[in-house]
């Protein structure tokens, strides 16, 4: 079926997924709030997220940093001078854009002149159809705010634009305390904050947002050569879906994490059809990145991204190194080991190619040749691989992918539309829903509290005694809720003993009920569960 985006925000609205924040005083544009079952949505998608991330490797540590951190970082990391977004203005109308997103909606692509942008000719204003522009200016998107009770400059800090930072900036601390060694990595989610110039498509870019975020560590490629005599690429066609390997280089790290993050897509249950690759091209990478590839989802307002994956060398741990002060450099046994056991002929061989190799590509021949002699006493510092997600992009596509408008019809030939999200059972709000099919029968609906004090210990359960069970089942499909079980005179036992301590567990999708016996049920309950 169609799904409009207005369908599925009324339903949020309804639901209690997503509300406007501080709607009674008429909003905050960009500013989103989550309600009962949003809260929960949102938790269960961050859980799960660090339970396949984290929890289920060996290799990847946690943190959780503060969100206002030295401002140092930031000049370090490069969003004071460059973390902007270019900016026009309608002389006419006074809508203001995003300058790129602008001559994209009209099929143009805006100029870069050297430090400057310029519109292209034919560039319109989309809310009023005026060429009165104003020439596109950078926005920086970071929020400013002030530590401490004196506002001057020396007190400015920022709301952290993204999560990634403060993995680079407390490498040091947790390099000895995790007792981790390269390859390995960091993750980090948390709310991050951007000022965009034209927040849109309800929550999908907003200013206060959260991001889901790794940093994996990889060895340089010189270092895995001096390990394992070779550099594994993907011409090699290496087995990504089995553990990492030591002579992996960064290019098969970057194709490995592209698939790891598909994976998890697919776990919390986007199909695979509405997933797609955009492989950025050479001139749209950052200078210091050397692949980057977007996860995108077909949202209904198109094809957009809900993850990047970025190799982006050493940059971030060289800059922190370069502002800080501090070596980020890491000690590296297996290399130091191997370096041990080489010949000087061997080693100035190697170093003669790197410097050839730096060289050719526009580097510093004595850096190249620093680099190898830190690298034949073990020494060097990190390559970086960066799968970055957003959690309410993640949130906003489930709810996209799991709205459904099921056409039913009765035994008496009525038609009826059912409204059901169909969540994968691991990331739905609600797991179950006990239903006493008659509330005024109390030993009935004690056996029913008991059950349901006996599941919410587990899952997020929900209690509903009002009301028809037909409508019951009805308002659980609306909220995603995976399983009903409904306890009626037959689990009292009174008249067919047989069936005594037995529920009927009825499906979401398909409707279908069956008869289980109570100590069945958090069996099957859990068999559902993929994250
Ligand atoms: P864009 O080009 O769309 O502004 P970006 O490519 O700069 O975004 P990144 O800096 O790569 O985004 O951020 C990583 C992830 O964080 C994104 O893939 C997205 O899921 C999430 N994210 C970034 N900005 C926003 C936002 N304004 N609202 C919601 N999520 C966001």
């Amino acid at each position: 079926m169609e799904k409009t985006l207005e369908q599925i925000s009324s339903l949020c609205k309804r639901r209690g997924f997503i509300f406007p924040s501080s709607e009674i005083y008429g909003g905050l544009n960009g500013f989103w709030d989550y309600g009962p079952m949003g809260a929960e949505l949102k938790r269960n998608i961050r859980d799960a997220w660090w339970r396949f991330t984290v929890q289920w490797r060996d290799d990847v540590v946690g943190l959780d940093a503060t969100i206002i951190m030295n401002p140092r970082i930031w000049e370090a990391s490069g969003h004071v001078g460059g973390f902007a977004d270019p900016m026009v203005d309608c002389k006419d109308c006074k809508k203001r854009h995003r300058a790129d997103q602008l001559c994209e909606e009209q099929g143009l692509k805006l100029v870069r002149d050297g430090k400057a942008w310029k519109l292209p000719e034919g560039c319109k204003c989309t809310a009023c159809g005026s060429a009165n522009l104003t020439e596109p200016r950078e926005f920086n998107l970071m929020f400013k705010t002030y530590v401490g009770p004196v506002e001057d400059d020396s007190s400015v800090a920022y709301l952290r634009p993204e999560t990634a930072q403060a993995i680079f900036a407390q490498f040091l601390n947790i390099v000895p305390t995790s007792r981790k060694a390269v390859p390995f990595g960091v993750a980090q989610s948390g709310k991050s904050f951007r000022n965009e110039i034209n927040p849109r498509n309800y929550t999908f870019r907003s200013r206060e947002f959260e991001q889901m975020e790794l940093e994996f560590f990889i060895r340089p490629d010189e270092a895995v050569e001096l390990i394992c005599g070779h550099v594994a690429t993907l011409a090699d066609n290496p087995d990504l879906s089995g553990d990492p390997q030591e002579d992996w280089g960064w290019e098969v790290w970057h194709r490995y994490w592209v698939e790891q993050r598909l994976k998890w897509y697919r776990l919390a249950g986007l199909p695979e059809q509405d997933l797609h690759l955009y492989w950025q091209k050479k001139d749209e990478l950052a200078h210091y990145a050397r692949a980057c590839v977007d996860i995108e989802y077909a949202f209904p307002f198109g094809v957009q991204e809900l993850e990047g994956i970025a190799a982006r060398s050493d940059f971030d741990l060289t800059q922190h190194q370069k502002h800080s002060g501090k070596s980020m450099e890491v000690m590296d046994d297996r290399l130091r080991l191997a370096c041990a056991a080489k010949s000087d002929e061997e080693k100035a061989e190697f170093k003669a190619k790197v410097v050839a190799d730096w060289t050719a590509r526009g580097k510093d021949a004595a850096a190249a040749e620093a680099f190898c002699d830190g690298l034949f006493q073990g020494r060097y510092v990190p390559h970086v691989i960066e799968p970055s997600a957003g959690t309410d992009r993640l949130a906003l596509a489930l709810l996209c992918n799991a709205y459904d408008e099921e056409k039913l019809v009765d035994s008496k030939g009525k038609e009826d539309v059912r409204t059901v999200l169909r969540f994968s059972p691991s990331l739905a709000p609600v797991k179950v829903a006990v239903l006493p099919l008659v509330k005024n029968k109390p030993e009935l609906r004690e056996k029913a509290r008991e059950l349901y004090r006996s599941l919410r210990r587990r899952w997020k359960c929900a209690w509903d005694e009002t009301g028809a069970i037909g409508r019951r089942y009805r308002r659980q499909d609306e909220i995603g809720t995976p399983f009903c079980v409904t306890v009626d005179f037959d689990t009292l036992g009174e008249e067919h003993p047989e069936l005594k301590d037995t529920v009927t567990l009825r499906f979401r999708d398909s409707m279908e009920q069956v008869r289980v016996p109570i100590s069945e049920l958090a069996a099957k309950i859990d068999a559902s569960m993929e994250l």
